[in-house]
């Protein structure tokens, strides 16, 4: 809703998990709110793996698991090790495991009209290309077509965010920091999905894949059960993908023909594939996040939680906060940074930083030791596997002293002792 000189409450450019959630939020306490979107509609343009977590979802959305177009309630999380040609899985298994595979392009658009049918006008297909100040507060956008004024602009508008990087609060990502994903949905018959992964009606599997094509690189794989597809993809570090003139899609073919992965989708046949970048950086890389006139959420932000693969919950949870500072912000009629700055002080209060700061040494780490963790240990624990499940009459202890002998032979001792204190490093940084 726009006055005569194109003027309303609040801005908010881009309509992810992020945007939608901060507009709904200010559009029901009464304010008025445009949510502004590059794509066809919102979702068109949006990639992720991927899940939506139950209970951060339900603070947005209180109704969706009824509602909302979701694919499989997710009941299992493998986590799949794989050397060249052999794995080890361990998998965790409970009915109501909380979270929910979706499509997002289906997902988005349905929250988006949830947020249109609580009074946020949404303006779609338009790209938003500069922010207008008056002196230093951000004021409004201008767009290919027209600009648009509000007390307050809030950027949702992802990963990539130009509009963050001229507010000058945020810098080029270096490449250390940022992951490339690719990913494919690939059709498969619905009770060939069931029978495959193990579950029945609409329950779904998570696969978080580690080794395999990215042996010693900083990277991971997924996989996720839709409906009657399966979503399968890797993310690698560009750095990584660079030093090593990595093609990704070269990487996904590799991952797709592994012998473990092989058989739970042969026979899958390609209906999507897209590529995009997630944050990597961590808590170490999250810039200031408000300004005059202007707040930065979700992905913009780089919130994610790299760790546990939790990106849309954080993107909502940030969205709702700024939403219900923007709205504080124009009861009092105080668009300055100094006020603004609540929003920080509540996401800092809540899971989204103090979850960034548990892990905030996490990939200082893990670019530190990634050929031990990441390859050196990968392989270890699938040749323990190997020992341990081998018949070939030697005798258990002599095959024991085998593997352990190995462990300080094939890497040196002080590389042995570094390992160790990167992981007490870490785990003290974790739990204290
Ligand atoms: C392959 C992959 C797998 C993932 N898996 C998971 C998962 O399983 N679970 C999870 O929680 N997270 C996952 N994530 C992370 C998650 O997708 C993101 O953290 C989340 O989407 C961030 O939401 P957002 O609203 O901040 O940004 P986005 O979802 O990126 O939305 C930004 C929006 O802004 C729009 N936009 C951008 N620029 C402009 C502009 N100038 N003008 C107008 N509009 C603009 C875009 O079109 C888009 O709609 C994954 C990410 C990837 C890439």
């Amino acid at each position: 809703m726009l006055n005569s000189d194109n003027k309303t409450d609040v801005i908010v450019v881009g309509a992810g998990p992020a945007g939608i959630s901060c507009a709904i939020t200010i559009a029901r306490k009464g304010k008025r709110v445009v949510l502004i979107e590059r794509g066809m509609f919102a979702g068109s343009k949006n990639v992720f793996g991927g899940a939506i977590y139950t209970q951060p979802t339900k603070e947005i959305f209180p109704n969706f698991e009824t509602e909302a177009p979701v694919e499989r309630r997710n009941i299992a999380h493998n986590f799949m090790i794989l050397g060249k040609e052999d794995s080890t899985t361990i998998s965790y298994r409970k009915s109501g495991n909380g979270s929910y595979s979706v499509i997002r392009g289906k997902f988005d658009r349905w929250a988006a009209q949830e947020a249109k049918n609580a009074g946020v006008t949404i303006v779609e297909q338009t790209v938003v290309r500069e922010l207008i100040k008056n002196g230093t507060t951000v004021v409004g956008v201008k767009t290919e077509l027209e600009d648009y004024y509000a007390d307050i602009v809030v950027l949702a508008d992802g990963v990539n965010s130009l509009l963050a990087k001229q507010t000058g609060l945020r810098k080029d990502i270096d490449t250390k920091d940022v992951a490339l994903s690719v990913k494919e949905v690939l059709k498969l018959d619905k009770d060939i999905i069931n029978h495959r992964f193990n579950v029945k009606d609409d329950e779904g599997v998570i696969g978080q894949i580690f080794g395999g094509p990215m042996l010693g690189i900083l990277g991971l794989g997924f996989m996720y059960t839709n409906k009657d597809s399966v979503t399968i993809g890797l993310g690698v570090t560009l750095n990584d993908l660079v030093e090593n003139n990595y093609r990704p899609f070269e990487l996904l073919e590799q991952l797709k023909n592994h012998p473990s992965i092989a058989p739970l989708i042969e026979g899958g046949t390609l209906k999507e594939y897209n590529a995009h970048l997630i944050p990597e950086g961590g808590y170490k890389k999250i810039p200031k996040l408000c300004d005059n006139g202007v707040m930065i959420v979700g992905d913009a932000g780089m919130l994610v939680n790299n760790l546990h693969w939790e990106g849309t919950n954080l993107a909502m949870i940030s969205g709702k906060l700024a939403g219900e500072t923007a709205v504080e912000a124009l009861n009092a009629e105080n668009f300055s940074k100094k006020f603004l700055s609540r929003y920080e002080k509540a996401l800092k209060n809540s899971f989204v930083i103090k979850d960034m700061h548990t892990y905030k040494d996490l990939m200082d780490i893990c670019h530190e030791r990634q050929k031990a963790f990441l390859d050196y240990y990968l392989k270890k624990i699938n040749s323990f596997f190997e020992m341990f499940t081998t018949v070939n009459s030697v005798p258990k202890r002599e095959n024991y002293w085998k593997f352990i002998k190995s462990i300080f032979t094939d890497r040196k001792i002080c590389e042995l002792f570094k390992d160790l204190w990167a992981i007490i490093r870490l785990l003290w940084g974790i739990l204290l």
